[in-house]
């Protein structure tokens, strides 16, 4: 389906948002379309949960509607890039395909989740990635990507540089449930509720993560939002004095350490200057929200002071999460 003349794009941080024209791939053989089109001028975009917009784009927005599941074997699936993430959580639960639960309520498309290789509460997509299947828009053609293709790191991937529309993702699942505790948060609320790990089953485990999840992060149905606005910074160890953030760092690999941005925020969140129709969430301070009317202006100045103010007081970089149009 191609539609032309001022296309209205819904965003989660509900910004108003046109584009020239919306494409929307239904089928693979929709591809065609594509080929067709004077697609010079595109942006791809899932249900736009982490993308900041400015008011119009002067090109095509791509999207990817297949949205079905193929069981390939017990533990494969290959799902249509289109399905949405709560969707596809809520078939694994009821078919036996384990791993995933951490990653309970991410929102936003299959097909976006590799890209910038989601992750939550301990786990990250990258694990259970089999192969993605894409369009590279520079050959032309349909390619399989192997896992190690694509690149995985902290919220990073290949897809993130190169041109290619993701079609399916093709996921391999654990044979058995054997949950990923260890996550600060996660084992805290266990010990503070008193429970039991050993009887914690897949639903349980995916119940646990949306009640942590729906005090810490708003709705953005109630508080339009993208989620975290900073990646947490990954330093090297003996770069900083990183003793201020005690119980906000984590071990990465030898002489890595990974930052609470969040905590960083928080340590100078006095000081910065926020307009009327924007707020630091009260429950996550990573998350700004929309209080009604805001702009993509308002937006960027926020995210740059917030950026400007770190580095004056700690000299540590963030850099941000959502992909900004
Ligand atoms: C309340 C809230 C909580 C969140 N929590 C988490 C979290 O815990 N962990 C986490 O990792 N993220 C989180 N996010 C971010 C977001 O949910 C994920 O990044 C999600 O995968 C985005 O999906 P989307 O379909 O909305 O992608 P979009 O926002 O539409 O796009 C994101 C990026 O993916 C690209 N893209 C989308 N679809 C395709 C495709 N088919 N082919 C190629 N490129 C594509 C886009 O070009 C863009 O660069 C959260 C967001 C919100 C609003």
């Amino acid at each position: 389906m191609i539609k032309s003349s001022a296309i209205k794009i819904l965003n989660s941080f509900d910004l108003k948002v046109c584009a020239k024209q919306l494409i929307v791939i239904d089928h693979i053989d929709d591809i065609k379309k594509l080929n067709n089109q004077d697609c010079k001028n595109f942006f791809i975009i899932g249900e736009a949960t982490n993308l900041i917009m400015n008011e119009y784009y002067d090109g095509s927005i791509i999207k990817v509607a297949i949205d079905d599941i193929v069981k390939i074997d017990n533990q494969t699936l290959s799902i249509g890039a289109g399905l949405n993430w709560f969707k596809l959580i809520d078939y694994c639960l009821n078919h036996k395909f384990y791993g995933i639960e951490n990653l309970t309520s991410i929102p936003g498309t299959v097909g976006a989740a590799p890209v910038q290789n989601i992750g939550a509460y301990g786990v990250e997509i990258s694990s259970f990635v089999d192969s993605v299947t894409c369009y590279d828009f520079d050959t032309k053609q349909i390619q399989v990507m192997s896992n190690k293709e694509c690149k995985f790191n902290y919220r990073e991937s290949i897809f993130q540089l190169k041109n290619s529309l993701i079609l399916r993702v093709n996921l391999k699942f654990s044979k058995e449930f054997s949950p990923i505790l260890s996550y600060p948060s996660l084992s805290d609320y266990i010990v503070t509720n008193n429970i039991n790990p050993s009887s914690i089953t897949p639903k349980a485990l995916s119940n646990l993560i949306k009640t942590i999840r729906e005090f810490k992060l708003p709705d953005p149905s109630t508080y339009p939002n993208v989620g975290s606005i900073f990646k947490n910074p990954i330093v090297k160890t003996n770069s900083i004095d990183s003793d201020f953030l005690s119980g906000h760092k984590w071990k990465v690999s030898t002489g890595l350490i990974k930052l609470s941005a969040a905590k960083l925020i928080e340590l100078i969140i006095d000081k910065i200057s926020i307009p009327p129709t924007l707020a630091i969430y009260e429950n996550h301070s990573l998350v700004i929200i929309n209080l009604g009317d805001a702009t993509y202006s308002e937006l960027k100045n926020l995210i740059s002071d917030i950026q400007n103010l770190v580095k004056l007081s700690f000299n540590i970089n963030l850099e941000i999460e959502p992909k900004i149009l």
